[in-house]
């Protein structure tokens, strides 16, 4: 009965039983590194916290169910998760990705994963052409990042997923800035999804996690040995704090949805602004795409003052008050970043700048307060 829930009861309910041993509705924090054997190998499915842990495996049991998988690995990082995602691939094979990337996923795949032998191609992917046209012989993987950070494009994931069962090559996607309750990318044929649930997944800015979804057995199998034998699984304190964010997940999402229209049309009225960046806005050059594939356009928009420039951009993000300037996002409170100054300052300034990344451009997390206060902060900031 559980599996045909609407995903607003699965947040809650998807792949969770009351704990077996005395009936806790949330699981215990099973805080051991190991189990009691009666006989060599006699266990009650439990040797060993790096392999299983059963507050770890609520939490999988629970993304499965929510990004519309079978199989679920949580690991200590989104990047570790992303990083066990490239130990499926051997010296020499390629991975496409988008060009439009988290700045941490660029480094994990320039600076770690080209020393081992694996190369990695950088294509827009608004249409599948660049796509098409960087596929060789030696290309297993296809990564997708959508929206993207900080420029919120949106790429077609059945578009990319139709090249890639035809070309045979794994597709993975990090849907981190969506979340499931705004697109499950293996209902749109991704093979693997990613998170970082330090984001919205976890929603509260107190947890570091990450995870991979999956339909494909092999690919779990193959993900599964690859957790337990590099080993960078999540603690259970960690596991339950998404576990109990994750129940709350769809109306976190339907709230900083809301927000996050309600200031992408103040903004765009407002005679001081220059640019909205943001999916659900008509005149977004991906709009067409996000209507189709999204249930709505998220918590995330990026903008642009009129005739700001590096240093004034920055004194209005200095002059918020109930927005918080930090990295991160997805959490309930609402948060401003600087790019050309925070997460994409390892970037070249002409490279940032080809893809939006100006100087003045500021990027919001909407949270999930009384969105007139937080136009009454950018109001009084913007003056
Ligand atoms: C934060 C983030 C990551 C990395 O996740 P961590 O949990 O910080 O390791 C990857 N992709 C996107 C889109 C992110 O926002």
């Amino acid at each position: 009965m559980k599996d045909k829930l609407h995903f607003n009861s699965q947040t809650i309910h998807g792949g969770q039983e009351p704990d077996k041993a005395y009936g806790a509705v949330m699981p215990p924090i099973y805080q051991t590194s190991t189990y009691a054997q009666t006989t060599p190998g006699g266990h009650k499915g439990f040797e060993y916290s790096r392999t299983h842990n059963p507050t770890r495996q609520a939490l999988e049991r629970a993304l499965a169910s929510i990004e519309a998988g079978e199989f679920a690995f949580a690991f200590g990082s989104g990047l570790a998760a992303m990083d066990a995602v490239l130990k499926l691939l051997k010296p020499g094979d390629e991975v496409i990705s988008t060009d439009d990337l988290y700045g941490g996923s660029y480094r994990l795949f320039t600076k770690i994963y080209e020393d081992f032998g694996i190369h990695f191609h950088f294509v827009n992917m608004a249409s599948t052409d660049a796509l098409n046209a960087a596929i060789n012989e030696n290309t297993r993987m296809v990564w997708v990042e959508t929206p993207t950070n900080p420029m919120m494009n949106v790429i077609d994931i059945k578009a990319v997923a139709a090249v890639c069962k035809s070309k045979e090559l794994l597709l993975a996607v990090d849907n981190t800035f969506a979340s499931p309750y705004l697109q499950q990318p293996l209902l749109l044929g991704a093979d693997i999804v990613m998170h970082s649930a330090t984001k919205y997944l976890a929603g509260h800015s107190d947890v570091i996690l990450g995870s991979l979804v999956t339909n494909d057995k092999h690919l779990a199998e193959r993900i599964g040995f690859i957790q337990n034998a590099s080993g960078a699984v999540p603690g259970p304190m960690d596991c339950f704090l998404t576990l109990r964010g994750i129940k709350t997940l769809h109306v976190r999402m339907q709230r900083h949805c809301e927000n996050a229209a309600q200031i992408a049309n103040y903004l765009t009225s407002h005679p001081k602004i220059e640019k909205v960046y943001w999916p659900g806005l008509e005149g977004h050059p991906n709009h067409t795409v996000a209507k189709a594939q999204m249930n709505d356009f998220g918590g995330m928009l990026s903008f642009v003052p009129k005739g700001a420039n590096y240093n004034t951009a920055i004194q209005i993000i200095e002059k918020l008050k109930l927005f918080t300037l930090a990295e991160s996002l997805g959490g309930v409170e609402s948060l401003a970043g600087h790019p050309a100054s925070m997460t994409h300052a390892s970037i070249p300034k002409n490279i940032r700048e080809q893809s939006g990344v100006v100087d003045a451009l500021i990027r919001l997390s909407v949270g999930i307060e009384d969105v007139r206060d937080l136009i009454a902060d950018l109001e009084q900031a913007i003056a």
